[in-house]
């Protein structure tokens, strides 16, 4: 069965995704979706980007958007509301407060920088250069935990963003992927089965296979997204996304309300 819903979509709001809301959701109905969910990148809480998130004063006007659409397919698609916000360590209480600021239906944590560094920023690529590739690697994953352990999420995005442009460390760092899956568990929060990581130099979703089955024998719940930036990238590759979870060992994922697990849906 081909999944009935896709998690993380984002909006112009971010300032690098193009398209009107509606028209998401109208790719979204058009993919067979049943449910379809906002995530757009939260204000960052460390210093202002308008090429990388929405600004404070931006957020009603993002929630009034998805307002609109809802009513507008009512009775054609379910429409959530959540957000993907950074962890940023020391910034957990500022992040807070912004969380805090409306009801979700979920909050999508990502790991977009380390230290100081948006590792995954192609306008920050060239400190690639210099970096220490399994270094970055640990580090990055010690982030993936502290994210979990803050509380502050329910469900961790892309979680090996860190091969996005291709680097790859010497070796795999299963020991790493199994106390991160230990924390997840633990912690109580979910991943995502992101697709977007197919159109990225790394040319694999997110999280690939071996990290995927770590995470469904620790019993980690998963659910679907697209990352889409743009409206034909709704649902995109959920096939392959499925088929991926069924390998890796999974038999359900899950959907979310309120920030909390609502059901449970057959792979
Ligand atoms: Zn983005
Ligand atoms: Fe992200
Ligand atoms: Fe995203
Ligand atoms: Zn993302």
């Amino acid at each position: 069965m081909k999944p009935i819903v896709d998690y993380h979509m984002h909006t112009f709001l971010c300032g690098h995704a193009s398209g009107q809301p509606h028209e998401y959701i109208q790719a979204a109905v058009a993919a067979g979706l049943e449910e379809a969910g906002f995530s757009d990148h939260a204000p960052l809480v460390s210093h202002d980007d308008p090429t990388l998130t929405m600004s404070r004063d931006q957020l009603p006007q993002y929630h009034h958007m998805i307002e609109d659409v809802r009513a507008r397919f009512d009775g054609q698609i379910r429409v959530r509301v959540g957000i993907e916000a950074d962890f940023l360590e020391g910034c957990e209480n500022k992040t807070r407060e912004i969380l805090d600021g409306y009801a979700y239906d979920y909050v999508i944590g990502s790991v977009h920088y380390i230290e100081n560094w948006g590792f995954d920023d192609p306008k920050e690529v060239e400190k690639w250069k210099q970096a220490d590739v399994d270094q970055v690697y640990r580090q990055y994953y010690l982030y993936l935990r502290k994210s979990a352990q803050s509380g502050l999420f329910d469900i961790m995005g892309h979680v090996d963003l860190v091969k996005k442009f291709g680097h790859r460390p010497s070796q795999t760092l299963f020991e790493e992927i199994k106390k991160t899956a230990d924390t997840f568990k633990d912690a109580g929060v979910a991943i995502e089965i992101n697709t977007s990581g197919l159109r990225k130099p790394a040319k694999e979703m997110y999280p690939a296979l071996e990290d995927l089955k770590i995470y469904c024998e620790r019993g980690v719940p998963f659910t679907f997204g697209s990352d889409a930036h743009q409206p034909q990238e709704v649902g995109m590759d959920f096939d392959k996304a499925a088929a991926l979870a069924k390998e890796a060992g999974y038999q359900e994922y899950v959907l979310f309300e309120n920030r909390e697990i609502c059901q449970k849906v057959k792979l």
